[in-house]
């Protein structure tokens, strides 16, 4: 049955049965109003006419037949019982004879029993009537009480049933789309009945129907772009492996695969931490994952790996991906990528380009040198006497060989740097000497721009931890720069001194300075700044930082443009 027409006959039947217990209430009420009607009209009355009567018959007050006469007259209207009239008339006819003739005093008797038969016939008649609207009231009370119970029954069975009827139905289908909310688009709601719930549950599991059909189109979809991407990422001749925001491995291509080492089904799935734990290279690709802040301003770190039965050159790049999700403000770390870049063939040409270096400045250094012998040779009297113009030449080809030499020497440094092999003897030795050599492989250029030295601290140094001959070439080349850098008559001051627990060694010059902006520069290999016009290959600073970072000191610079230049190197304390 319809829910309409469900509350229709609710409603209306509750509503019948009140109109019903208002009509038995009316009519028993009606009944009972003429019931006590009755009694007063027809015999209340006639008992107040019998008793003036008896009244006027014993004071005998003034003018009494009167007043007898219209209350008799009443009373022969108001005839209401059986025998009533003929009790009337009897009475009637006494009252007329004594009337006629007073001397009838029996009369008087007779006219009494009349009136007292009148007033028994009418208190009897009052009894009966009274019992009557008794048993009218008590059925009244009977009928009322009934359809009083059936009303209450009944409203109380709707009461109970009615509002569950419907909130029960209401309650399913609004838990049904909660469910369908969050994405669980198999729910179905189950009502049987026929009637507007019935069609409800009808509308909602098509419309779930549909919405499933719909999800899972997309889900296809979704699908088929996961497949696409993981192809192309399986295709990819990079290592790339996929974390989620808690470390654990979503995916991770062939490559990535064949370089860990790890079978792909112990890999994917796993923390990428406690794989870490047990394996060198994925440890070595993740070191910095929980430092957010190093991830994002850090460079891509260079690491080799074997794989393959070779030996390969990657670039290291750890990426946090983070989205901003829909309807928030702020980014949210999901996960993260590490992509490995392929830069083997990159280092192996690199390889090539320091061997090539490394071979032809070795084999000039023999030629050079026996240029440099043949020129002393040549300034030899004993050979031949050189005129002033032959002499000159000499010592233009000797300075030009020199310079050979260096640069040669440079080469060669640079290439050690440049395959990681520095090779170093680390002692503890005394830095006065060290300088003294630095000092007088300057000499010439110093004299030749009338440069003063001005040495402080030097003589009371304390031992230190380097490589002798390292040393020597960077102080070597640092007043070599500071000399070349600096204008005529001017001077170098070489401070050494203690900071904390290391020996400083500052060269100053007073020359032009280096401009702010190349500052960051100065140190890399092949920099020299715009502009400069002194001879120079950029790698002598490139090659100290590398000496003396090795020996486990620093070297810095401080420079006002302008004004001068200031390197400091720093030794650790034999
Ligand atoms: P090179 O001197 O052979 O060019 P360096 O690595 O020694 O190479 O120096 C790199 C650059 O730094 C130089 O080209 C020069 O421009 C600048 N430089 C080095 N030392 C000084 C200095 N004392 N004063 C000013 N500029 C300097």
């Amino acid at each position: 049955m319809r829910i309409k027409t469900k509350l229709n006959l609710s409603v209306g039947l509750l509503f019948s049965l009140i109109v019903i217990m208002v009509f038995i209430g009316g009519r028993y009420i009606t009944a009972l109003k003429m019931d006590t009607e009755n009694i007063l009209v027809a015999n209340y009355h006639s008992l107040e006419y019998s008793r003036m009567m008896l009244s006027e018959l014993e004071n005998k007050s003034e003018d009494w037949e009167k007043k007898f006469e219209i209350n008799l007259k009443k009373q022969s209207n108001n005839i209401t019982e059986v025998g009533e009239k003929e009790l009337t008339l009897e009475l009637k006819e006494a009252y007329e004879t004594f009337n006629n003739n007073r001397q009838q005093v029996e009369k008087l008797s007779q006219i009494r029993k009349c009136i007292y038969g009148i007033m028994e016939l009418n208190i009897q008649a009052i009894q009966r009537k009274s019992e009557i609207a008794k048993a009218t009231a008590d059925k009244a009370i009977t009928w009322i009480s009934i359809t009083g119970t059936i009303c209450f029954v009944i409203a109380f069975i709707l009461l109970v049933n009615l509002p569950a009827h419907i909130a029960n139905p209401l309650k399913e289908l609004s838990e049904s789309i909660k469910q369908i909310a969050a994405n669980k688009y198999s729910e179905r709601v189950h009502f049987e009945s026929h009637n507007e719930f019935g069609e409800l549950a009808l509308s909602f599991n098509t419309m779930a129907q549909k919405l499933e059909e719909y999800n899972s189109s997309n889900l296809a979809k979704l699908m088929m772009e996961k497949k696409r991407i993981e192809t192309l990422i399986n295709n990819m001749h990079d290592p790339v492996i996929g974390l989620d925001e808690n470390y654990k491995i979503l995916f991770a291509n062939t490559e990535a695969i064949h370089i860990s080492g790890i079978r792909k089904e112990v890999f994917i799935g796993k923390n990428i931490l406690d794989i870490a734990k047990h394996n060198d290279l994925i440890r070595n690709l993740i070191h910095n994952i929980e430092k957010p802040e190093m991830l994002l301003s850090g460079k891509p770190q260079q690491i080799k790996i074997y794989a393959n039965g070779k030996e390969g050159y990657f670039e290291n790049n750890l990426l946090p991906i983070a989205i901003t999700p829909t309807g928030e403000e702020g980014k949210q770390v999901i996960g993260h990528v590490i992509l490995l870049r392929d830069v083997t063939e990159y280092k192996e040409l690199d390889f090539a380009k320091t061997n090539f270096i490394a071979t032809v400045s070795h084999e000039f250094k023999t030629p050079i040198s026996s240029i440099k012998m043949s020129l002393q040779l040549l300034e030899n009297e004993q050979i031949g006497k050189l005129n002033i113009e032959q002499t000159n030449l000499v010592e233009s080809i000797k300075e030009d060989a020199e310079r050979l030499l260096n640069i040669t020497k440079e080469l060669l440094n640079i290439t050690q740097v440049e395959s990681g092999n520095i090779q170093l003897s680390i002692l503890p030795i005394d830095l006065k000497e060290t300088i003294q050599y630095a000092v007088n492989a300057n000499r010439t250029q110093l004299e030749q721009k009338k440069i003063t030295l001005q040495k402080s601290g030097i003589d009371t140094m304390p031992k230190v931890l380097a490589d002798n001959e390292k040393t020597a070439w960077v102080l070597t080349n640092l007043i070599s720069n500071a000399i070349r850098y600096s204008y005529d008559n001017s001077v170098i001051e070489l401070r050494a001194e203690m900071e904390k627990d290391h020996l400083k060694i500052a060269i100053k010059d007073f020359g032009q300075g280096i401009a702010p902006q190349y500052k960051d520069k100065i140190f890399n290999r092949y920099f020299r700044v715009p502009g400069t016009q002194k001879e120079g290959t950029g790698l002598g600073l490139a090659i100290s930082k590398e000496f003396i970072e090795a020996q486990g000191g620093s070297i810095s610079l401080s420079s006002d443009y302008g004004e001068g230049s200031e390197f400091t190197v720093t030794f650790n304390l034999a």
